[in-house]
């Protein structure tokens, strides 16, 4: 093993909000370096060309019109957005097997449509109460982390139609079932993103548009205005902290640093191991912040047939469909016509049981299902299990278990412990789970040492 000359600081993961953190660092003059385990930069933002030149996203790909820094870091690197398709009818397919056309904004008819409208603004309301820096100061901490969503939909919502659409929204945002989401934890994340719908809909919301090129693209424009500082193919697996400086062991040789900022989501986090031992708060924290479980799968055409049948290419699924979402994923031409499908929570544990051959025939009887029968002719198909990724270990994000907030995250969520500091999406007060959260994580993980 070498080992390399000492540098101010080390950032573990070259996601984006390792990203973030060097470049902050980087432009007020401070040497870092990146340790990324992977061979690429963008960690759960992945974007990949296919057979026809069609770039897919299978990770993070959306940018809301709030999300300001991610915003800041596309225009400085000179990567464009453009707006996600939204012409035509979003379709619904009911559990009693019936399929509902609705407009931009959510269904505005069908069963339980009323309630579900009141439970969200109760829940903003709520939302509203979340202290964002310290959630466990928020009023009424300790009942709502002790709650389950699921318990507080059975509690409040009397509609069971209105409890069937909130569950799916809890799916298709946190990718858990509403079992295991704290009520304190989803009012954080509501707040966090500004207010329910932010989380729900496309148009000046967080699906609201994507990047040409890929979600990916400013992560690679970062990494290469940073050239030598990032290393990929450099897996961290002991951070030792020393009397003056940390030691990083990698499986590449030894690095040692003034500071070392983790953006590792918790998951890889646990995998490491850390002299002094972190302390205990930290240690349950992260082995309670449990990643969601989520598969993307794009299925490519020659054109975006669902346009000219006057659908948006939106579609929601309730029952037995194990794809739990669609979207219109086209490229912003229309070039090729682009379906991406999102399988979560207990529909994921489910289809990934399946061979590949059954997976893709589900995916595509529910796409003829909703679309017709010119589904059948795909191009191509890709898809990609987050949970079974190496590095990632499940997405969108990782998500505390109840109790978590209230008993460890004072001193574990995201407080420096000596030279080691904390940034990743999970650490995020704003836009938690997403990319700009992770980028205003990284901000400000650098701005902890620069301060
Ligand atoms: C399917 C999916 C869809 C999503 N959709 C959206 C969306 O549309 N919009 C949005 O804003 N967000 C979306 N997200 C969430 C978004 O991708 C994340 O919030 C964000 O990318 C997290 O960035 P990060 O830097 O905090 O973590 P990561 O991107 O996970 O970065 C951590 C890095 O650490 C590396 N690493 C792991 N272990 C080690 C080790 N031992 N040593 C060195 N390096 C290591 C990893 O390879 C990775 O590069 C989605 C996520 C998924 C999975």
């Amino acid at each position: 093993m070498q080992t390399t000359k000492s540098t101010e600081v080390i950032v573990i993961g070259a996601g984006y909000a390792g990203l973030a953190s060097a470049l902050t660092l980087h432009d007020a003059g401070t040497s870092v370096l990146v340790l990324e385990a992977n061979e690429r930069v963008g960690g759960r933002i992945f974007s990949e060309p296919q057979p026809d030149g069609t770039i897919v996203d299978h990770g993070g790909q959306w940018i809301g019109p709030t999300q300001y820094r991610l915003h800041a870091y596309a225009d400085r690197f000179g990567v464009e957005r453009f707006k996600t398709y939204t012409g035509g009818a979003n379709l619904e397919l009911w559990h009693d097997g019936t399929i509902r056309g609705f407009g931009l904004v959510g269904p505005e008819d069908g069963p339980g449509i009323e309630a579900y409208a009141e439970a969200t603004a109760r829940i903003d309301e709520l939302a509203r109460t979340v202290n964002l820096e310290q959630p466990a100061l928020t009023p009424n901490a300790e009942a709502l982390d002790s709650e389950t969503a699921h318990s507080y939909f059975e509690r409040t919502v009397a509609d069971p139609d209105a409890r069937l659409r909130l569950a799916l929204a809890v799916q298709g945002v946190w990718t858990v079932e509403p079992r295991d989401l704290s009520m304190l934890h989803l009012l954080f994340y509501v707040a966090a993103a500004g207010d329910f719908e932010q989380l729900m809909e496309a148009e000046n919301c967080a699906q609201d548009s994507r990047f040409f090129g890929g979600a990916q693209e400013p992560a690679n424009r970062i990494a290469a205005h940073l050239g030598d500082a990032v290393r990929l193919g450099t897996r961290v697996l002991e951070v030792h902290q020393e009397d003056d400086r940390v030691r990083v062991v990698t499986d590449q040789g030894e690095y040692t640093a003034q500071h070392v900022i983790s953006t590792l989501p918790p998951q890889a986090a646990s995998r490491v191991r850390f002299t002094p031992e972190l302390p205990l708060a930290k240690r349950r924290f992260v082995a309670k912040s449990v990643m969601g479980d989520v598969a993307k799968i794009h299925v490519g055409y020659e054109t975006p047939f669902w346009r000219a049948k006057g659908f948006s290419g939106e579609a929601v699924t309730y029952g037995a469909p194990m794809v739990g979402v669609i979207f219109d994923n086209s490229p912003d031409d229309a070039a090729s016509g682009v379906l991406v499908c999102f399988v979560y929570a207990d529909r994921l544990r489910e289809w990934q049981t399946l061979g590949a051959e059954a997976r893709r025939e589900e995916v595509i009887a529910t796409l003829v299902r909703m679309f017709g029968e010119e589904a059948r002719a795909a191009l191509w198909y890709t898809e990609k299990n987050w949970s079974n990724d190496e590095f990632a270990g499940g997405g969108y994000a990782a998500t505390p278990a109840p109790g978590t907030w209230i008993e460890h995250a004072a001193a574990g969520w995201r407080a420096p412990v000596g030279r080691l500091h904390w940034a990743g999406t999970e650490t995020a007060s704003v836009w938690n789970g997403y990319i700009d959260g992770a980028i205003r994580s990284g901000e400000r993980a650098a701005a902890e040492i620069l301060g």
